[in-house]
């Protein structure tokens, strides 16, 4: 078993959780202080497995271990982090696949691997996620450099400031030739493991998601004066719309709907509503259904908004298409857990990850790790070390079964 790379794991997490912008609480957006320090220490950690390491244009970290023969087999995650974040959001799919390539120190692989660390998976400064795996993946938009963060600071200075080079970015992927797969060990974010009590399971792929604006319009008027019958109450009509959603998401298998956000206008407890608006965030592991959802749910509003001779609009703000996981890498992780003897479990992603940059690169694949109560993207995140120990060995295994693809015997 793996009880002392996974101690090591967690000691590796909790140092670099130390590393922050922030005095109280783990801060890591693109580009500060703190990423470059981490950079160096992990780059550290990268040398003593017996990687070379080198920065991208964007300033990922790439550890390189040399196998023989021409190709290569990425593992990785991200190292920046939200605002008072968690130790292993990211982290830990870094920390598994260098404790991975330490174990083969000495052992000849038939490819290399190569661990990503990208440098911006979250968005914290510049409000865009996957900037990092987008520039190894050789997909990143230059349009993005004009982003600018808080403070006015631009991201191609940011990059430039970083030791990065801007105007490298968009040709300064990785090749795509001879590559085996990209395989990420994250946590799940998602309660789903534990209530099944199981240590790992395969991610399936990432979830399609819709963003939807949409909004109601009545007639405002006095809450004393103006007689229940002949309304036109706007925050009725959307009080409607959301039980709506949760049905509809209820009824349908494998469906998250979500209204974070409504405001009511003009807003004022003795004034008749006249318009709400309210924000819904839509997911499924399909396109076609959530399509169909999420035109239901249009019909479903223009439907309650008409019984109660309201007015409405709906906005679709944005969308993502799913991103299935390969199916034979996925394979491979499935055949390396069932040869540890766990149970296998297969879960969508509702989160995006690096891995839904990489799929335009090359095949990808996720195993999820399980945390205390799914909490992430808080202090609270917890994996245990015996969990941890459990990745590795999937992990571990999942190289040699890589190898053995490469090597039929
Ligand atoms: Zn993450």
């Amino acid at each position: 078993m793996n009880d002392a790379a996974a101690k090591t794991v967690m000691e590796r997490c909790e140092f670099l959780s130390s590393i922050s912008e922030d005095e109280e609480g783990i801060c890591r957006p693109y580009g500060c202080e703190s990423m470059r320090e981490v950079n160096g220490v992990v780059s550290g950690w990268m040398h003593s497995a017996g990687m070379t390491t080198k920065y991208d244009a964007i300033g990922n970290l790439i550890g390189r271990y040399e196998g023989e023969g021409e190709e290569t087999l990425i593992l990785g995650s991200h190292l920046d982090t939200v605002r008072d974040a968690g130790k292993y959001d990211g982290i830990l799919g870094v920390m598994v696949a260098i404790a991975c390539v330490e174990k083969l120190v000495g052992g000849r692989l038939p490819f290399s691997i190569e661990v990503a660390a990208f440098a911006d998976e979250e968005g914290l400064r510049f409000g865009t996620t996957y900037l990092g795996s987008s520039v190894y993946a050789g997909v990143f938009d230059d349009e993005r450099l004009k982003l600018e963060d808080r403070d006015g600071v631009s991201l191609a200075r940011a990059v430039r400031d970083f030791g990065g080079n801007p105007d490298a970015m968009v040709d300064g992927g990785i090749k795509a030739d001879g590559l085996l797969g990209y395989c990420e060990v994250h946590i799940e974010q998602g309660p789903v493991l534990e209530n099944r009590d199981l240590p790992v399971g395969v991610v399936t792929g990432i979830q399609s998601q819709s963003r939807v604006q949409a909004s109601f319009t009545g007639v405002a008027g006095h809450a004393g004066t103006v007689p229940m019958e002949g309304r036109k109450d706007a925050l009725c009509a959307t009080a409607e719309f959301i039980l709506e959603v949760e049905r509809m998401a209820k009824d349908e298998p494998d469906a998250v709907a979500t209204v974070g956000e409504m405001k009511a206008l003009p807003g004022a407890s003795n004034v008749i509503s006249g318009e709400a608006r309210v924000s819904l965030d839509l997911r499924h592991p399909d396109d076609e259904v959530r399509e169909r959802l999420r035109d239901h749910l249009e019909a479903r509003a223009a439907d309650i908004a008409a019984a109660r001779n309201c007015g409405h609009s709906w906005e679709v703000r944005q969308e993502n298409i799913a991103v299935p996981m390969d199916e034979r890498l996925t394979g491979l992780l499935v055949k390396a857990m069932e040869s540890s003897g766990l149970p296998v479990c297969r879960i969508p992603s509702g989160a995006g990850h690096d891995a839904a940059q990489m799929a335009v690169l090359t095949a990808p694949a996720v195993l999820f790790v399980r945390c205390e109560d799914g909490i992430s993207h808080n202090p609270a995140e917890s994996v245990t070390e015996g969990d941890v120990a459990v990745a590795i060995d999937v992990i571990d295994r999942f190289i040699e079964l890589v190898a053995e693809m490469r090597n039929p015997t």
